[in-house]
């Protein structure tokens, strides 16, 4: 249930209805939105009692939720969902481009990469260091000491760092380290996992599952929601389908029907999507074209010789002309990628 304020509504009588909704056992989340607040009441569904409501002071309407997620609809926030991570922000009018390798597999390794992808135009950089490996027997991931390889990657270029979190268990360690969590394809569906970054305040980046719908992948954004952590990223990855010429089937469509359906802030993975090197610029150019709000791609200064994913992977190379096209793309469509830092003047002047 959403509960409208008239917009001229002051603080004291938002207070009341959010005081009311508590009274009931029921939470209230709250959007401060530029033209009105919508209250949205979340909690056990059998207990809502709309008439209480609708009396009270400069309430304009009580509106019952159609799907079974709420904080992450368009109906509780109709405006895009704009926030920062690190120097830029996402889900506004710039693209920012998230890159670098599937694994952190070594000191060497993530430092070159970090280099090269903020040369080409990244504005973050990905790296995993717990990897859900089909085979146990599978490179797993170096831990924290893959962990303190990306603390000096960001030191070094700057770019704030993705890192995907397997398990609850995990979040004390990235917390120290990452500035964007990863969820993965195979956790999306992870309940407690999904709670326990909902109480954290660290941005999420939470990729569709496998065989996931768009249903579930939003209702799967509300658990984090729910749990107060709004700065919530949502990412297409490519779903199984009867075809198998690629990796996975991009699913361009999740992107303007998410962007309908939600406020979140979307963006699409060309690298899992297709699972081939030779696709992903194609597919990363139709991301933009079709609405998306970042991308993310995989980057590997040596793909032949990668730990994971390297037949997926760019060289940095590569890489670099897939950012030139996407930016050209993001123009088209009247957006832009994030522009290059402004640069520090210790002086504080910046035209001068
Ligand atoms: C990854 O980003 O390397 C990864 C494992 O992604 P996904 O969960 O989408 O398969
Ligand atoms: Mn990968």
């Amino acid at each position: 249930m959403m509960i409208i304020m008239q917009p001229g509504a002051t603080r004291e009588q938002i207070s009341t209805v959010i005081d009311r909704v508590h009274a009931n056992r029921m939470e209230a989340h709250t959007n401060v939105g530029t033209r009105q607040t919508i209250i949205g009441v979340v909690g056990d569904r059998h207990n809502v009692p709309a008439d209480q409501f609708e009396s009270l002071p400069n309430v304009q309407s009580v509106e019952p939720v159609l799907k079974s997620y709420e904080l992450a609809s368009r109906q509780f926030h109709p405006e895009n969902s704009v926030f920062s991570l690190g120097g830029f922000t996402i889900g506004g009018d710039e693209i920012p481009v998230i890159a670098g390798p599937c694994s952190v597999e070594s000191r060497q390794q993530i430092l070159e990469t970090a280099q090269a992808v903020k040369e080409a135009g990244a504005n973050a950089l990905r790296g995993g260091v717990f990897k859900p490996r089909q085979s146990p027997y599978s490179f797993q991931g170096l831990g924290e000491e893959g962990l303190e390889y990306m603390a000096e990657a960001r030191a070094l270029t700057g770019l704030p760092l993705v890192v995907e979190v397997m398990a609850e268990s995990q979040l004390p360690l990235m917390s120290k380290y990452v500035d964007m969590l990863q969820i993965g394809a195979r956790n999306m569906q992870n309940y407690s996992l999904l709670r326990a970054v909902g109480e954290t305040h660290i941005p999420v980046l939470l990729k569709r599952g496998l065989s996931a719908t768009i249903d579930d992948l939003l209702n799967a954004a509300e658990y984090i929601l729910f749990g107060g952590n709004n700065r919530v990223v949502l990412c297409e990855r490519g779903i199984r389908t009867f075809e198998t010429a690629t990796r996975n089937t991009t699913d361009i469509n999740a992107i303007p029907v998410l962007k309908s359906l939600s406020h979140l802030p979307v963006v699409l993975d060309p690298s899992h999507s297709t699972g081939h090197t030779s696709f992903v610029s194609a597919v990363a150019k139709a991301a933009v074209a079709a609405g998306a709000d970042g991308i993310i791609v995989e980057v590997h200064p040596d793909p032949e010789h990668a730990f994971s994913d390297g037949q997926q992977s760019l060289k940095p190379e590569e890489f670099a002309r897939l950012v030139k096209q996407v930016k050209a793309v993001a123009e088209a469509v009247d957006r832009t990628l994030v522009p290059e830092e402004t640069p520090f003047f210790p002086n504080g002047v910046i035209n001068g």
